[in-house]
């Protein structure tokens, strides 16, 4: 995903800001990493530049 996606992320359950976490970028896009939400206190990773923002109950 693109780095400037974050600017408009946000969590779907509370609406909150995540916290971004990288393992692995490149200049422009985040290929594998996590963004938290720390209200709900969960996890959406990010794989192969993709951002799962599903829900874990809908995983
Ligand atoms: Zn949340």
């Amino acid at each position: 995903m693109r780095k400037k996606l974050m600017e408009i992320l946000c969590c779907p359950l509370c609406k909150g800001d995540l916290e971004l976490e990288i393992d692995e970028e490149t200049e422009e896009e985040i290929i594998t990493g996590k963004l938290i939400c720390e209200k709900c206190d969960i996890i959406y990773p990010i794989e192969e530049g993709i951002p799962n923002m599903l829900p874990p109950e809908l995983r």
